[in-house]
């Protein structure tokens, strides 16, 4: 594990230098004004980022689930922000196009949002339902060739900007989740409202809104796989997303560490580096370890993807345990930076803020252990 091929080397050294010269340097100032990185996410999509695990005949890389981890982990060492767009973009608007899309969808809706020419959501937690998902209330009625959408939508990540969302509406409410079906839904399509952006803890640059769907007529044509099924969908787009969630996890938490490292053989107490006291250097041992072990979980992860096995338990545990070694990490960071820590000149205190969505988004820390016990339990 972590035997990367020369390839998969080039594409993060070179997403390494794109990051911290194009990402870092405004991360700091977007997190106060809350501006969504429109311009870098179109650059990262010229690069070819944002299609690296897609194939090249929609305009991807041809790349793997292992490349893509790579670069979300560099992503979000620069800025957390950017890395919760590129995450909703790739995993949750244009991977299930990939997964269930027809032909037609995919030549139609793919190649503009590989190229970053148009932004993508998914639009699937509502105000009375985020864990519990099958209790959406949005409804989808057919009328002759189109479907009716009407209902609310809750922490639409990209949602002021998307182009293309990935809407879940109840098709046959009485058969509850088999009764959920999915639809491309443009921008454009009247009905579409762009509603309240949130005010958050972290992520600030990240543009998360209420989106609302008012006799929202969208063609049959739109339907994403088959009608009624999308439930299913829903959760295999999350097993995938969380591999990614996971990798952002682990960059945010790396760049706590290298800076409390930085800061540790600097800053001077009682005469000495603070990096000399044993209580920082467990500090340190604890953050390297637990990063190491994250890191080797998303990349498990990733390969048993791209291997084509059962990766859902796996994609669990790498979510569940990188975001909260993560967090631990974050907290060790800000301890160690004392006071600076906890003021807003040093970025430690970001990353924390950032790094807690990773417990929360794409299924929070308690429904990963939902579904690695339950896995688990079905092993024996
Ligand atoms: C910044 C941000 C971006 C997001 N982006 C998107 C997006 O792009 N698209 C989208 O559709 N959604 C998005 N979400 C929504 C996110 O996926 C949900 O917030 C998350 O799934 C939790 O749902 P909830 O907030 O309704 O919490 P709830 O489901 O109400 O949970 C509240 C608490 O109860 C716990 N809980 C719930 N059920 C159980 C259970 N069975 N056993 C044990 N504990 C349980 C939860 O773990 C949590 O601690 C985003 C959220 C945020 C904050």
């Amino acid at each position: 594990m972590l035997n990367l091929s020369d390839e998969q080397i080039m594409l993060r050294d070179t997403v390494r230098e794109f990051a911290q010269k194009e990402i870092e340097p405004k991360a700091a100032e977007i997190d106060v004004t809350m501006e969504f990185p429109a311009e870098t996410l179109r650059k990262m999509g010229e690069l070819g980022f944002l299609g690296i695990p897609f194939p090249s005949q929609y305009g991807g890389g041809d790349l793997d689930t292992v490349s893509f981890v790579l670069m979300m982990e560099e992503i979000a060492k620069a800025c957390g922000s950017t890395t919760l767009s590129v995450a909703a973009h790739c995993s949750l608007c244009s991977a299930p196009i990939m997964m269930f899309g027809n032909e037609v969808q995919k030549r139609k809706y793919l190649p503009p949002l590989l190229s970053g020419e148009k932004f993508g959501s998914f639009c699937l937690t509502e105000p009375h339902s985020g864990s519990d998902a099958g209790a959406l209330t949005t409804s989808a009625t057919r009328k002759g060739n189109e479907y009716i959408l009407n209902g609310n939508k809750m922490y639409v990540t990209n949602g002021g900007y998307a182009g293309t969302y990935i809407v879940f509406a109840k098709t046959n409410p009485a058969a509850k989740t088999k009764g959920i079906s999915a639809l491309i839904v443009e921008r454009e399509y009247p009905g579409v409202v762009i509603g309240k952006k949130e005010n958050k803890l972290g992520l600030r640059a990240s543009d998360t809104r209420q989106i609302t769907f008012e006799d929202c007529r969208v063609p049959a044509a739109n339907l994403l796989g088959e009608e009624n099924e999308a439930f299913k969908y829903a959760m295999q787009i999350l097993d995938s997303g969380r591999i990614g969630i996971g990798a952002m996890a682990v960059g945010l938490g790396q760049a706590a560490m290298d800076k409390a490292v930085a800061y540790s053989k600097e800053r001077k107490a009682f005469g000495q580096a603070i990096s000399e006291f044993q209580a920082i250097r467990w500090y340190i041992a604890d953050m390297a370890t637990e990063l190491h072990a994250a890191r080797l979980m998303v990349h498990h992860a990733a390969q048993l993807k791209d291997a084509g096995k059962p990766f859902v338990k796996e994609a669990a545990m790498a979510k569940l345990f990188a975001s909260e070694a993560a967090m631990r990490a974050c907290n060790k960071a800000i301890q160690t930076f004392g006071g600076y820590g906890y003021i807003m000149d040093y970025p430690v205190e970001r990353y924390w803020r950032d790094t807690k969505l990773t417990e929360i988004g794409e299924g929070t820390s308690e429904v990963q252990r939902m579904v690695i016990s339950r896995e688990v339990l079905k092993e024996v």
